[in-house]
């Protein structure tokens, strides 16, 4: 086994690598970028090399840096993570010609898998079911229009240097090929440097699910079950579990035998990923194959009871595989919800900034579920504009589905984080939905469940007891502090609701009598004391906890997905209440506001000129995303105030119409 290794990447994953490495006895040199030198991973690790300004492609991206880094310090071999040169083949070659050992599979297998059009040659060679489609390069729209007339709308138009859900564009007629073809052939060119492209049959409401391989040097390969993916934004993966809800053992045998026939016609001597898409029929294709650690693999080591990373990195030593797929078994359910740098009630847009406060759940044993949370970041770290806008991520593991989800229910109650938008509302909301605790999953839920996007939920009958209870608590506890006299009836204004509410102390917590019907509530084992932004307690002895703001006479709380301002006020005080107008909100709409803090890549009006609706005003850019911001309406450009060059801040003015 190696005594030192280069782990070339950053945030989470650096920080995962490192943990092992320690477990194992292993050095570990972690290189660093200058947005980086004060992370987690720095501190963590043994030794460090400083590799250049912030934008991967001046540090992270550069081979010569890395190389050099290896020979300064000695590493015997590179960890490259996800992202960055994981899916290098020839950051891998020049690895093997300095004699140092690349920490993933062979350059053969990365190649052979980093197109998608050879890799489907390949795929469907090793008898693997591939996606109905025309398996090579088309070279002009009337072909275009000329194949996918064959395969029959709709079809799916891809580059086959594509990635990370770019150069994608489904058609559902002739004329969506027409005007698709050249644009995915142009967005190909542009992002990849290659512009071939091949078109397949589109999987309507399909399933992404994938088979995690594992081989060794010695020719043995074998699977680790499967993860689902169905729950996706823009492409990108939100939420994943293994194993998926919609597969049988037959099902689950059949795709890891052909994803473990493909891995070994190509060799694959390490972890690696092969993705199809399910119908909901199950019936599966091959779309891809990702030649690296994926980042959801947590999820699958939750149910295995393997270190992924240690296995790659006894395959990369050469050691023998020391199980074989008859040893392997699936132990429970695990479900990872990945929490983003990014406001879910506008659109999702990236939401960079400081990590005023980070309290994530304790990681262990709690009440039917275990957490592991997968972080790379501290209270007080910045996230940059410059990676991926990932804070962490929270896994739950339970001998059960349906506990699991309630587990990650629990945890992302117990997950506090200030300073930055985050999604965690998000996440609670798709937890409580019925459709998700069924499995009743596809890669278009997301769009199904949210068509007009995310703006939190209505509270429950039990989430409304539980904002009353923990809003009474709190009011309890400030006016002891401010000395007024106690009394014990209220009114509780729940957002615009309101009920009367009788208060005892019975030593051991409260009880709260609703004047309406009676019912008596208990709330016990409260751990709250002013200042704090969480509060915990049991309310008919089911476990809570809430995120608590302090408002105008009043708190805001939140539980899971549901958000409101509550009130305990006297009866005297709520009627005068009721008489208070309510403030109108600010009239905005002859402005155009940043929705998201980033870098004015183009202001492309100037004052005076006429705008219409939907005409492009500016185009904003953070975290490898661009935002074009249109007029909402007809207007004459008044004011500017931001250019191309400047950063601004979420909800900064940007234009005003007169
Ligand atoms: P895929 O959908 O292709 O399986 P994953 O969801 O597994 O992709 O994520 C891989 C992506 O993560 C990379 O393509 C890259 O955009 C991003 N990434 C790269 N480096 C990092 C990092 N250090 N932390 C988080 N994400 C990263
Ligand atoms: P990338 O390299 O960007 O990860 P993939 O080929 O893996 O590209 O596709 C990304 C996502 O697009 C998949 O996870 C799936 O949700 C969807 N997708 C891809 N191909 C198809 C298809 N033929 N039918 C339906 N959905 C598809
Ligand atoms: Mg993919």
């Amino acid at each position: 086994m190696f005594s030192k290794i280069l782990i070339a990447n950053r945030g989470e994953i650096a920080v995962r690598v490192i943990k092992t490495c320690r477990r194992m006895g292993i050095k570990t040199v972690v290189v660093y970028s200058e947005a980086d030198a004060d992370s987690l991973a720095v501190e963590m690790a043994d030794e460090v090399v400083f590799i250049g300004p912030a934008p991967a492609s001046e540090s992270y991206l550069v081979q010569d840096k890395i190389i050099a880094a290896c020979l300064q310090t000695g590493a015997q071999a590179v960890h490259p993570g996800f992202g960055f040169l994981s899916e290098n083949a020839s950051f891998a070659q020049r690895c093997a010609d300095e004699g140092i050992v690349f920490i993933g599979p062979n350059p053969g297998a990365i190649s052979a898998m980093g197109d998608k059009i050879e890799s489907k040659k390949f795929a469907e060679k090793a008898g693997v079911s591939c996606v109905p489609g025309h398996i090579g390069e088309i070279d002009d729209t009337a072909h275009a229009v000329k194949i996918s007339e064959e395969i029959g709308y709709p079809v799916m138009i891809k580059a086959s240097a594509g990635g990370g859900g770019k150069g994608i564009r489904v058609a559902h007629n002739r004329r969506d090929v027409e005007e698709g073809f050249p644009a995915v052939k142009s967005e190909a060119k542009s992002s990849f440097g290659d512009d071939r492209i091949f078109i397949e049959k589109f999987i309507t409401s399909p399933r992404h699910i994938e088979i995690q391989v594992l081989g060794d040097k010695h020719g043995n390969v074998v699977h680790l079950f499967e993860r689902e993916c169905s729950i996706q934004r823009r492409n990108q993966m939100v939420i994943e579990e293994a194993p998926s809800p919609l597969l049988d053992e037959a099902t689950r045998a059949a795709m890891g035998a052909q994803a473990v026939a493909l891995a070994k016609a190509v060799n694959y001597d390490s972890a690696g990923t092969v993705e199809f898409v399910a119908g909901q029929d199950k019936s599966f294709y091959f779309l891809e194959m990702n030649t690296r650690l994926q980042v959801e693999h947590p999820v699958t080591e939750l149910i295995t009871g393997l270190d992924l990373v240690e296995q790659m990195l006894r395959s990369a030593a050469g050691e023998m595989m020391a199980f074989r797929q008859d040893d392997l078994k699936i132990n429970g359910w695990a479900i990872e919800s990945r929490i983003y740098a990014e406001d879910p009630y506008r659109k999702f847009l990236p939401s960079i900034g400081r990590l005023v406060r980070y309290d994530p759940p304790v990681e262990g044993q709690h009440e039917g579920y275990t957490v592991r949370n997968d972080a790379g970041v501290r209270e007080g770290d910045e996230i940059s504009m410059y990676y991926d806008p990932m804070i962490s991520k929270l896994c739950t593991w339970a001998p059960t589905r349906l506990a699991a989800v309630d587990g990650m229910a629990r945890a992302l109650e117990d997950f506090h984080i200030e300073g930055l938008g985050q999604n965690i509302p998000f996440l609670a909301a798709v937890m409580d939905q019925e459709r998700f605790r069924t499995g009743a999953l596809a890669t278009s839920y997301i769009v199904d469940e949210f068509p007009d996007g995310f703006d939190g939920t209505t509270p429950t009958a039990f989430q409304i007891d539980v904002l009353t209870a923990a809003g009474v608590a709190m009011h309890r506890v400030m006016s002891a502090r401010a000395g007024s006299p106690a009394r014990n009836d209220w009114m509780v204004f729940v957002g615009h609701a309101s009920r009367a509410v009788a208060v005892a102390d019975t030593g051991e917590g409260l009880t709260l009598t609703l004047a309406d019907d009676g019912r008596v509530m208990s709330l016990t084992d409260v751990v709250w004391r002013p200042g704090k932004a969480q509060f915990r307690g049991r309310l008919d002895g089911k476990a809570f906890t809430v995120n608590v703001a302090p408002a105008a006479e009043g708190f805001v709380i939140r539980h899971r997905a549901a958000k409101q301002k509550v009130l305990v006020l006297s009866p005297r005080s709520a009627e005068l209440h009721g008489k208070i107008p309510e403030k109108k909100p600010a009239d905005t709409s002859k402005m155009i506001i940043s929705p998201m803090p980033g870098l004015v890549v183009s202001m492309d009006v100037e004052v005076g000129q006429t705008v219409r609706e939907g005409e492009v005003v500016c185009v904003i850019e953070a975290m490898k995303m661009q935002n074009i911001i249109r007029a909402e309406r007809e207007g004459v450009v008044k004011v500017i105030s931001a250019k191309g060059g400047d950063s601004v801040a979420a909800d900064e003015v940007l234009v005003e119409f007169g």
